[in-house]
């Protein structure tokens, strides 16, 4: 029988991880079958017991399950514990394993397809939410001079930067103060893109030499890249890559080989024009 994947969250028809896997698979020539599983809070955990007894032998979860998924998983990895989210899990025997590689597909992307280095740069990470809590012991863990943390709801962003503070140097504030400080990163880990809006931060954050990273994907030049191109940021991405990195990490922990990223990341790229 062929392996079985899927992808659980709710809405699911957007989500790219069925045509990312089959690429992967094809190019690794594996033989897999991926779907998408449209979830529900009240029967998440059901959901996720059902597919695994009917022959599932891992999920990739998204948006609004990944609090969820970490709470039912058997076994957590560290990355999974430091996020308090779990994002892929993977069966044996019975037992859900959970990890979490939103971060690690972050940094790989920034560091390993864009080239920019992260140490010793100042990063500002832009809310305090799910995305943001993934990203954070990752992006630590690259030894940045800085990262802030600024979030509308500025008790969200001081409590996040406290949840971390053992792993880096690492400050929460809210918008108003970022005024006049330019940072060499800036990474929009809000949802405001989803809704067409642009967070409130000041042109002045973005660095001569500045690299404006938007989380969100596949919606060209968002109200937040648009403002980074206009304040002068010489370099825009947005969070293809990083989907695809999270993605090809989960496929090696389920099927023990790497896929290469590139052409995928490539096929679905949107012009941030
Ligand atoms: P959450 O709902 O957990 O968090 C939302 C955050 O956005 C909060 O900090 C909230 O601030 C802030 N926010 C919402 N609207 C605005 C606005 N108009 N201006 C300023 N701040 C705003 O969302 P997630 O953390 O799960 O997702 C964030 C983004 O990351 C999404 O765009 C998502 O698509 C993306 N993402 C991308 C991934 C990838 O692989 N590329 C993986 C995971 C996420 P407040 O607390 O003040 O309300």
């Amino acid at each position: 029988m062929t392996d079985r994947y899927a992808v659980i969250g709710n809405p699911i028809e957007q989500s790219k991880s069925p045509q990312i896997h089959a690429q992967f698979a094809r190019m690794c020539g594996q033989q897999i079958d991926y779907v998408r599983i449209l979830g529900d809070a009240a029967s998440f955990a059901a959901t996720v017991r059902q597919f695994r007894d009917h022959g599932g032998r891992g999920l990739n979860v998204t948006a609004p399950f990944k609090l969820q998924a970490f709470e039912l998983a058997d076994e957590a990895s560290e990355a999974a514990r430091q996020a308090g989210a779990v994002n892929a899990m993977k069966f044996e025997g019975s037992r859900i394993l959970g990890e979490n590689f939103d971060g690690t597909g972050l940094v790989q992307d920034i560091q390993g397809n864009l080239g920019r280095s992260l140490a010793g740069r100042r990063v500002l990470v832009l809310g305090a939410g799910g995305a943001a809590r993934g990203i954070l012991a990752p992006i630590l863990g690259e030894r940045p001079a800085e990262a802030v943390i600024a979030n509308r709801d500025e008790d969200k962003a001081r409590a996040l930067a406290q949840r971390f503070a053992r792993r880096g140097p690492v400050r929460g504030t809210g918008y108003q103060a970022l005024t006049g400080q330019p940072f060499d990163l800036v990474l929009n880990a809000t949802s405001s893109s989803l809704a067409g809006e642009l967070p409130p931060v000041p042109a002045s954050a973005f660095g001569p030499d500045c690299l404006a990273y938007d989380l969100s994907y596949g919606r060209g030049l968002t109200p937040f890249l648009r403002l980074a191109r206009e304040a002068g940021a010489p370099r825009l991405a947005d969070g293809v890559g990083m989907l695809v990195e999270q993605a090809a990490e989960a496929f090696r922990w389920w099927r023990g080989v790497r896929p290469a990223t590139r052409l995928v990341i490539e096929s679905l790229a949107v012009p941030l024009a």
